[in-house]
């Protein structure tokens, strides 16, 4: 009785693997450069621990497995689509659920409606898709992230929260102009920090005052609830799917990606309060996406969402997924690793800028840190600055505020070994990182230029 252990244990044993193929050093210095050193661009099986993203690529559990045989692929009123209705409703009681196949399709049709020219759209951080869907109807996209959130180093319990004296200050003058204000739990661009439940209270408590609506950018709604739960005074006791409701009760809608948090290999929806917008939204549903009770989904998708929906928000998994990226970026941080702190929920955030102090912003410096990552370890990473975010609308080319490079932790896919072997490769990246050299791109598509882009290392 009483005994206290240590070691995370993933609550989860393993019941059907994958293959990982080892490649040599020299094998990945080929396929990096004919992929034009563009992490995107290589061929995924070339590829040892893939930490590009945590969307899409968790592992599913028996119990989703099973859901995907009762999938009916009616064309309308699939079985399906009630439960996947009832279970999006469960933790998100919005009077209108409307499925897509991906989270940008859900805010592509969002801001098709409310969007245009001359509109302004706030948000703690326009997510990198977010932030492309607002500026491609002419409206602009604002970034009012707390001073804290923009300093890699300084220590808050809740770095993605919205600064809302700005955002007072900006509903004030524009108030007529903002067709929704958004949130980003957690906010995934700005290090994944969770956003406290007072501020979240309080982003809603504005919008309401002026009339404007209140979104969430719910992606990562489960590890956020879970953060309130440990850090937030009097929400220990309770359980993660009443905060989560709390939440939602907070807001007008939603856009959601299913690939994050509802641990689905594709999947999204937009929810919403208001009849008329939602009417309008279904119309170009219709259009794109296809019938209201399926989107852009098949129905056994629907059903691997509705069962994800259930085990994201059980204790367990949530203590061991934020414990094992915490795992990964203290080891990374006590090897004196320059990491955003605290850790966040879903990936480690390694600070280009501090580590490669000597390689210029627009030489991109976390662009040189994920290719290095590659060659040394076979780690597949994703910059987070001036790639992603430096080009802006009217053209010009600027640094971004952080140069980060993102390690996204697919959920319930490795183990600790496979993390082990992450914090070894990073620290001897870490250590050569002086002898590393920027990068020039030499082909920039027009929009969301870091999947396609190609560079050439500078000599
Ligand atoms: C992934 C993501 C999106 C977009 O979702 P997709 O399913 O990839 O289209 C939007 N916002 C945030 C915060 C995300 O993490």
């Amino acid at each position: 009785m009483g005994h206290t252990f240590t070691t995370i244990i993933e609550p989860f044993r393993i019941h059907s693997v994958e293959p990982l193929r080892m490649t040599s050093e020299a094998e990945r210095a080929k396929a990096i450069e004919d992929s034009g050193y563009n992490l995107f661009n290589l061929h995924a099986e070339d590829v040892l621990i893939d930490l590009l993203t945590d969307s899409g690529t968790g592992a599913m559990s028996r119990d989703q497995w099973a859901a995907i045989q009762h999938g009916d692929e009616s064309y309308a009123g699939s079985p399906s689509w009630f439960r996947f209705e009832a279970a999006v409703k469960d933790l998100f009681p919005f009077r209108h659920v409307i499925p897509t196949h991906q989270g940008r399709a859900a805010e592509k049709i969002l801001f098709a409606v409310i969007g245009g020219p001359g509109k302004i759209v706030p948000n703690n951080t326009h997510f990198d898709t977010t932030r492309a869907n607002v500026e491609a109807t002419g409206a602009e996209a604002v970034d009012l992230l707390i001073a804290e959130g923009h300093d890699a180093a300084t220590i808050h319990p809740f770095k993605g929260n919205m600064d809302l004296v700005a955002l007072e200050r900006l509903l004030a003058q524009r108030a007529a102009d903002i067709p929704v204000v958004f949130l980003t739990i957690t906010n995934n661009s700005g290090g994944g920090q969770p956003v406290s439940l007072e501020n979240i209270r309080g982003v809603s408590e504005i919008c309401r005052r002026h009339g404007i609506a209140f979104f969430l950018d719910s992606c990562r709604f489960a590890e956020n609830a879970w953060f309130i739960h440990e850090r937030e005074p009097g929400q220990g006791e309770r359980e993660i799917a009443d905060i989560v409701r709390e939440i939602a009760s907070l807001a007008d809608g939603m856009t959601m990606s299913a690939k994050k948090d509802p641990f689905g290999n594709i999947g999204g929806w937009l929810a919403v309060n208001d009849d008329a917008l939602a009417e309008q939204c279904r119309n170009l549903l219709i259009l794109t996406e296809g019938f209201p009770t399926y989107g852009g989904l098949a129905g056994r998708d629907l059903e691997a969402i509705a069962q994800g929906l259930k085990e994201a928000v059980h204790p367990d998994y949530l203590r061991y997924r934020i414990q094992s990226t915490a795992y990964l970026g203290n080891a990374l941080s006590d090897a004196g690793v320059p990491v955003v702190l605290p850790i966040g929920g879903h990936a480690v955030y390694l600070d280009a800028k501090a580590l490669l102090a000597h390689v210029a912003p627009l030489e991109y410096p976390g662009q040189a840190l994920s290719v290095a990552l590659y060659q040394v370890g076979g780690i597949r990473s994703c910059e987070i600055g001036s790639v992603m975010f430096g080009r802006q609308p009217d053209g010009s080319e600027k640094p971004a505020s952080m140069e980060l490079v993102r390690l996204a932790i697919p959920r319930r896919t490795y183990t600790q070994s496979h993390i082990d072997y992450v914090i070894e490769v990073v620290k001897a990246v870490a250590k050569d990182a002086p002898s590393l050299r920027g990068y020039r791109m030499v082909h920039e598509p027009r929009a969301l230029r870091h999947f396609t882009a190609r560079y050439e290392p500078i000599r």
